[in-house]
């Protein structure tokens, strides 16, 4: 039975609640709804098209609809979809597993497999809580706490909002929350008061070493989203930052954390956010484009010295009690495999690193318009953050809803992009051709326009 377009619309607003979604205004709209995807376009219902702007949430890599990727999962469906890691083992999620400690190289010797980029958090904060408990309870007894960035984000259960920083998404649940120990992040363009780039970094990592020399023995880690704090707004930290960041882990003796949930996969322009730097963490978050854009897996990656004090006799309780009901799926880790696979035959890393030249001369024309603050970008993720005033810098009344009218106008030209507070976020597909990411910065150009010009602002 084929739907017509306002009957879905309805069940939509009827039976579904969206997420991160004031449903009031939501049901006062025209929902999109999306059928189909090929390459880096989407299809509505109704057939129209639209570039994706946002890679499906940050995940997308080849292209939707990829046949490669597709051919992957009709192989491993016709073997088996699911059976358990509980007390036995799958071939993907063995495979993915090796691929994934060769990829890091080293000192990362262990994957612990789970379904969303939240529970890769909570596991890793979990591990290093357990760590210090099950290699000397005694003398590690206060190491309960997290240090985390100013707007941090790592996911929305209740730990991984527990080292959360956004104010707007996690003040609310305050009581709920373990206690969480917070640092400046390196936020360029709202810091000019405390110099240039460097200074800027230098004066975080002044405070985190402050921090760190009075309460490291409470400290069980610092959790840190390498490179750039993606729902944040897209902000990027200058170079040196986290290189910075883990020389105090060391100095301080306690565990780094990189969440590389939203910059894992080639996004900044290499497979991992913490090679740009060359930092070890000791444990890693992934998920998000680590199947492509296919279907939801997602890992922490640790060390040998982490793993090994988890070993014991059953009796000396040092087991890690925590596990997933479709923790190593086989269709998501068989198409996970394939996705990696593909970077490297596709060169796509490369093509990253090009396009992501291309794309920051084609963002420069943003600034000649005059609610266009500041334009970030790492790789092929964007933010651009929108103001009242360029020099004052100052944003616009939140109810004004601006961002998300510029959103709309985008997507009747036929880009998708999503806005974060003031800031519109372009995370295209990753393989998108340039000539299509010329597109779409010609349409944010104009929508902004648009904008400016219907509103005189
Ligand atoms: C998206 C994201 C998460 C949460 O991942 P989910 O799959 O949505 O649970 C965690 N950390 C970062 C940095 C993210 O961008």
């Amino acid at each position: 039975m084929k739907y017509s377009y306002e009957q879905l619309a309805q069940f939509d607003k009827q039976y579904v609640w969206h997420p991160f979604t004031q449903m009031q205004s939501y049901v006062e709209e025209d929902p999109l709804i999306i059928e189909k995807g090929k390459g880096s376009y989407l299809f509505d219902v109704e057939g129209k098209r639209y570039l994706d702007g946002y890679a499906s949430l940050w995940v997308n890599v080849h292209g939707h609809s990829d046949p490669e990727l597709n051919e992957a999962l009709h192989e491993q469906i016709e073997k088996i979809s699911h059976s358990t890691l509980l007390g036995s083992a799958n071939v993907p999620s063995i495979l993915l597993a090796k691929k994934l400690v060769e990829m890091w190289g080293g000192h990362i010797s262990k994957v612990f497999y789970s379904d969303t980029g939240a529970a890769a958090v909570e596991i890793a904060l979990k591990m290093a809580y357990q760590y210090w408990k099950n290699i000397d309870p005694v003398r590690y007894r206060g190491k309960n706490k997290f240090i985390s960035l100013k707007e941090a984000y790592h996911g929305d259960t209740i730990g991984a909002v527990s080292v959360g920083g956004m104010d707007l998404f996690h003040r609310i649940f305050e009581p709920l929350l373990f206690e969480r120990i917070e640092v400046p992040a390196p936020y360029v363009y709202r810091m000019s008061e405390y110099g240039d780039e460097e200074e800027i970094v230098r004066y975080c990592l002044a405070e985190l070493e402050q921090t760190l020399e009075e309460r490291h023995e409470e400290v069980a880690g610092v959790i840190v989203e390498p490179l750039v704090q993606g729902a944040a707004g897209i902000i990027t930290h200058p170079a040196g930052f986290l290189k910075g960041v883990e020389k105090l882990c060391r100095q301080y003796d306690v565990l780094l954390i990189c969440d590389e949930v939203a910059v894992g996969f080639g996004r900044t322009g290499t497979m991992f956010a913490c090679e740009q730097e060359g930092v070890q963490p000791d444990l890693v978050c992934l998920g998000k484009g680590i199947t492509g854009g296919y279907l939801p897996l997602a890992a922490t990656l640790t060390t040998e010295q982490i793993y090994s004090a988890f070993l014991g006799e059953a009796q000396e309780n040092k087991t890690f009690f925590h596990g997933h009901t479709y923790t190593g799926n086989q269709l998501s880790c068989s198409v996970a495999l394939k996705n990696i696979e593909l970077i490297e035959k596709r060169n796509l890393i490369p093509e990253v690193q090009r396009k992501a030249r291309l794309l920051e001369g084609m963002l420069q024309k943003l600034y000649e318009l005059p609610i266009v603050g500041d334009v970030r970008q790492k790789g092929l993720m964007v933010g651009i953050e929108i103001v009242q005033d360029q020099k004052t810098k100052e944003i616009f009344d939140r109810s004004k809803q601006f961002e998300h009218q510029i959103i709309l106008e985008a997507r009747r030209r036929g880009l998708i992009i999503r806005p974060l507070g003031p800031v519109l976020t372009f995370i295209p597909v990753l393989a998108m051709p340039e000539e299509q990411l010329e597109e779409a910065v010609d349409i944010i150009f104009d929508s902004i326009a648009e904008m400016v010009h219907t509103k005189q602002l």
